[in-house]
């Protein structure tokens, strides 16, 4: 992923800085907005169901178990045999679910590479999809260093691997939920050589396409997607490519966790795997912590370790998330797209 507002101020400030000037500290409060109630655009009021019934519970030591064991694999860029492992912990994980693989062929900027999506679905009692997704493949120009990403497609995806235990076998009340662990998400060069919306997210556009053919797309209710959420220093940015009310959800959920705190502190525009669906009227939100160490630092390097992440940053999000798909399913009707 990459975020449009924030690269030119870490630019700036890395020129600031070697100027020896101290102008840096302003130009980030400038991007941050310390009230959560601001929005970009007016909103639709929005009437949530009373807070009731009991919280859901996120088993986050168990979501770190599944990140330290995706990390062990090592690098994953595409094609990789290592890449294929991954694939195949995934569906180890699901075995006996509704698992349906969107597997392609992509051509990017630096070949052909297979591209293998993986879609669980479990059902809901009301007619209707919300989507949550998060990449798994590491960063292929970094393919050739110790990088792992353990919080960016690491920490994500072991998220959904827990969300799939939490969903699995149970009559649930709302909305299907279909999880998505798409690939090809990382760009194939630096997006300092190649524009990086040309260059990245084959695996999801892959996927919208396909469901706006066969008419799925219609029937998504939300799309929640889960990117970099694992920071031990947990603090979720509001993306200004997202939807609203979608995120106004999300801090009610929050709110209802006493997880407010971690939520919506800055606004950024996070280009990343939501976009396709964006484009396409699908009520989108990108949950990202997109300050990864100061000034985002260990995003993108071989520093994106386990150490840096925590269990209890994967239980705020996870539960956060269940509570979200709860609201949803019961708000009546939803804002329109
Ligand atoms: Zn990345």
């Amino acid at each position: 992923m990459r975020s449009k507002s924030l690269l030119p101020i870490v630019l700036a400030m890395g020129v600031l800085s070697a100027l020896g000037c101290d102008h840096s500290k302003e130009q980030v409060q400038a991007q941050s907005q310390t009230s959560p109630a601001v929005a970009e655009t007016p909103k639709p009021m929005l009437n949530f169901p009373p807070d009731s019934g009991p919280l859901p519970t996120f088993n986050g030591d168990r979501a770190m178990q599944y990140v330290k064991e995706i990390v062990k694999f090592g690098p994953r860029p595409l094609s990789s045999p290592n890449h294929k492992k991954v694939e195949d912990y995934l569906d180890s994980h699901l075995k006996g679910d509704d698992v349906e693989d969107d597997v392609f062929t992509a051509e990017t900027n630096v070949g052909k590479f297979p591209v293998h999506n993986i879609v669980a679905k479990y059902p809901g009692t009301k007619d209707g999809i919300i989507v949550i997704a998060s990449h798994y493949d590491t960063n292929y120009p970094l393919r050739k260093t110790s990088y792992v990403g353990a919080n960016d497609g690491g920490s994500s995806s072991a998220l959904l691997l827990e969300l799939a235990n939490q969903l699995r076998g149970k009559t649930r009340e709302g909305y299907s939920i279909w999880l998505v662990w798409d690939d090809a998400e990382e760009a194939m060069k630096p997006d300092t050589e190649v524009d990086f919306m040309s260059d990245s997210l084959y695996g999801i556009t892959h996927l919208a396409e396909k469901w706006q053919a066969d008419g799925t797309l219609k029937k998504i209710k939300a799309f929640i997607l889960a990117d970099m959420i694992g920071d031990a220093d947990l603090e979720i940015d509001r993306d200004s490519n997202s939807a609203g009310w979608l995120q106004d959800v999300v801090f009610e959920a929050a709110t209802r966790m006493g997880y407010q705190s971690h939520f919506f502190g800055r606004t950024l525009a996070m280009e990343d795997d939501h976009l396709p669906f964006v484009k396409r009227g699908v009520p989108c939100i990108d949950l990202i912590d997109f300050t990864y160490g100061y000034n985002n630092v260990f995003w993108h390097t071989p520093q994106d370790t386990v150490d840096k992440l925590s269990p209890k940053s994967l239980e705020i999000v996870g539960s956060v998330i269940l509570e979200t798909i709860r609201i949803l399913g019961k708000m009546e009707p939803l804002p329109p797209k």
